[in-house]
């Protein structure tokens, strides 16, 4: 349903229809690329035009070949490197990176208005649009219910700016499986998910979910974790297969796709027998889990960076842990990565504040194996299959929506210069420029 109406969108929206008369084109809006780093191919491009009509890339070719004609309007790019807009497929827009100091986690469902929330995550998707996330799978609204579709909806309309969603809506996970948790058993308190226990209501909230909106269903295969015996990092699973694969089955049957949380251990193997479409985390993932996802085609969208946040001192029980997280994550990561497994560019911010840099995540992917072009394609082309988009978003070609970032220097020979995207234009659009020159060239 969605990939139809999408595709007509495309079709149509380059076209104006004039009163009466034939349908009229849109204007042409060529981006010179001094150089292109297009998405899918393996080695950058120099000198390449790009030419947009409305909010479709219709071509691109190498500048000496290409005719400008007057009126049309020129931006200027030839001092940078141009990509296709870049895409999180892990990100909570409801969460802000809760200090436990004001509150933590807890306060957010419990004393803040839903309308707090959604202005605040409006900042969220800003934010992400200003350092070049044009696409953002949003992995559940942590208590605020169905606020995604609704920011969804908002950034669709044009009434505030923001990158393209693709949202989960509440998540799914069993009794004991999910907070806020500690309160004395006698109150009632929100969960951060929707809570099932069997089969059948696993089913009916995937229906309730996949009815009111939400394009992914997310759900909490494992819950707390701990350093076991001999110091190895242990979850606590929550859904049985049978629970899992209902949820699987009702979300196919829809078209859409299952992304499970996932630290390891039986939870993440229940998950992979269940049939999810991604693991999101992996921490701790075993050969025989490894085999069996490129088996299966199961995606890893690892979120690295985030577990290097917040650490507890390295003598207490949890900061032993937290140091577990992030050194079994480093190397689940590189044989993953080793082994061929699909791996999508993620990050879990929200769980860490938006005023951080989501490109942060970029250099932990190539410290630990992936060349500077792997780690962009994780977040663009890779990222768009996860998302069932290819070809329409995470490249630079024609018939493609005019997703375009550039940044000055080179991100092939330094990553880290994608944390400062300096032109952003979605869908055509131009959101943000400190780059370019914009001409219109004389009639
Ligand atoms: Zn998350």
């Amino acid at each position: 349903m969605i990939r139809g109406i999408g595709l007509a969108v495309l079709c149509c929206c380059s076209l104006g229809w004039a009163q009466g008369a034939s349908p009229v084109l849109k204007p042409l809006t060529f981006i010179k690329a001094g150089v292109l780093i297009d998405g899918v191919s393996n080695t950058a491009r120099r000198d390449q035009i790009i030419t947009i009509r409305g909010n479709a890339i219709t071509e691109v070719a190498d500048a000496h070949s290409v005719d400008i004609p007057p009126g049309s309007t020129v931006i200027d790019l030839s001092q940078a490197t141009v990509l296709p807009g870049l895409i999180d497929s892990h990100t909570h827009i409801f969460l802000q990176g809760e200090d436990p100091a004001e509150g933590g986690y807890d306060i957010q469902l419990l004393k803040y208005p839903l309308a707090f929330r959604a202005a605040r995550a409006t900042v969220s998707v800003r934010r992400a649009l200003e350092q070049g996330f044009t696409t953002l799978r949003d992995m559940e609204t942590e208590g605020a219910g169905y606020g995604d579709v609704g920011i969804k909806m908002a950034i669709e309309r044009g009434y505030i700016p923001g990158p393209r969603l693709f949202v989960s809506t509440r998540a799914i996970s069993t009794t004991g499986g999910y907070p806020l948790e500690g309160y004395a058993p006698e109150i009632e308190v929100p969960k951060g998910v929707q809570i099932i226990d069997g089969a059948v209501e696993a089913r009916k909230a995937a229906r309730e979910q996949l009815d009111h909106g939400a394009d992914w269903i997310k759900v909490y295969m494992t819950h707390r974790s701990w350093l076991g015996k001999n110091g190895e990092l242990v979850s606590q699973p929550t859904l049985t297969v049978e629970e899992l694969r209902a949820i699987v089955d009702e979300t196919h049957g829809w078209g859409k796709k299952v992304a499970c949380h996932a630290y390891g251990g039986e939870g993440l193997q229940r998950a992979l027998d269940g049939g999810c479409d991604s693991i999101e985390h992996g921490l701790v993932l075993t050969d025989a889990q490894i085999a069996q996802m490129v088996k299966q085609g199961t995606w890893l969208c690892p979120t690295l960076a985030i577990y290097y946040e917040g650490w507890a001192s390295a003598d207490s029980t949890e900061g032993q842990r937290d140091r577990k997280r992030a050194s079994a994550h480093e190397e689940s990561f590189r044989k993953a990565l080793h082994a061929g497994v699909k791996i999508a560019f993620g990050t879990d911010i929200g769980g860490m504040p938006w005023t951080e840099p989501i490109a942060q995540e970029f250099p932990r992917m190539v410290e630990l194996g992936m060349t500077p072009m792997q780690a962009i394609q994780s977040a663009t082309s890779r990222a768009a299959e996860l998302l069932d988009m290819k070809g329409r978003i995470g490249v630079i070609a024609p018939g493609a929506y005019a997703d375009v970032v550039a940044v000055r220097d080179d991100p092939l020979a330094d990553i880290k210069v994608l944390e400062n995207v300096s032109f952003v234009m979605k869908d055509g659009k131009v959101f943000k420029n400190e780059v370019a020159l914009k001409a219109k060239l004389p009639n």
